[in-house]
């Protein structure tokens, strides 16, 4: 299983990102954000929220339907509300126009509840709906809303992690339908993990393929290496779909919490791949179908 990393075809060499501290500077009002998502994730208070998992036929269910397929999640609509505002004070805080979303939000409705169920089957026309009602910015609230859903879809992916198929072989996570955040070359043998930056759900994908559209011809598959660094990081590029994934040698699995700050702190290598016009996907490959709804009893 030993592979080198010549086995991914032509690696481009790329000068390193020269603005590096420009970038830092410019990511680092985010922390406060994630750290906002991180730390209800990490405090279990989103464990009750997490619902049955859904019933599956083995005869009916699709192969390719991650576990959250189907569910009928409640929502302590409080609790949404609380994690939404103070995501939303954290964005503003981050803000160099001084103007604040918090402020403007005073009296006027946000449907928190909508807010997650739309952040997690990623439907962004109900976003910029809800986004135009409370008089905040689509793509800020977008960025909100994707991690206001980290704390519910890492409880469900910790409580139902033995239930994750092990015959899962698709690129995306197989509890929450995401597109993985990064690659993990584990330990020292470097099994190639996909990681999700959603629910932290960690799933194997052999090393010699796209995990967008499943090419496995080693000559369409490439990576770029930032000049002048150790293979410790670098970007798994796919000719056929132009599609991209960052990648980072790791010795143990990373958490929630390494998995986005990892991300965060190498948009460097973001820039690399999109200035060669990679991509990553804008639409999942699998919409699910799921009900978020208020609990009743919401205190
Ligand atoms: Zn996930
Ligand atoms: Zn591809």
């Amino acid at each position: 299983m030993q592979r080198t990393t010549s086995g991914l075809g032509i690696a481009g060499r790329v000068p390193g990102y020269e603005a590096q501290a420009q970038l830092e500077q410019a990511w680092r009002p985010w922390v406060k954000l994630l750290d906002v998502a991180v730390q209800a994730a990490e405090s279990g208070a989103w464990a009750s929220t997490v619902p049955q998992l859904p019933a599956q036929n083995s005869a009916a269910w699709p192969p390719y339907a991650p576990l959250l397929e189907g569910a009928s999640i409640r929502v302590d609509a409080r609790r949404a509300r609380k994690l939404v505002r103070e995501l939303i004070h954290a964005a503003d805080e981050a803000r160099e126009d001084g103007a604040g979303w918090s402020t403007g939000l005073r009296g006027r409705r946000l449907d928190a509840v909508g807010l997650l169920h739309a952040a997690i089957v990623r439907d962004h026309a109900a976003v910029t709906r809800i986004a135009t009602r409370a008089g905040i910015d689509a793509q800020a609230l977008e960025v909100i809303a994707q991690l206001a859903v980290m704390p519910l879809l890492h409880a469900c992916a910790e409580q139902w992690r033995e239930h994750i198929p092990s015959a899962w072989t698709h690129g995306y996570c197989p509890v929450c339908a995401a597109w993985p955040t990064l690659a993990e070359l584990r330990g020292l043998e470097r099994s190639r993990r996909l990681r999700c930056g959603r629910c932290a759900t960690d799933w194997p994908l052999p090393v010699l393929e796209c995990a967008y559209c499943g090419e496995t011809n080693h000559d369409q598959l490439g990576t770029l290496t930032p000049e002048g660094e150790s293979q410790t990081r670098r970007v798994e590029v796919c000719y056929t779909c132009k599609g991209y994934l960052k990648a980072f040698t790791t010795l143990r699995p990373m958490t929630l919490r390494t998995i986005a700050m990892t991300d965060l702190g190498s948009v460097d290598l973001d820039l690399i791949a999109q200035e060669r016009e990679y991509a990553r996907p804008s639409q999942y490959a699998h919409t699910l179908t799921i009900s978020v709804s208020r609990a009743s009893a919401s205190r």
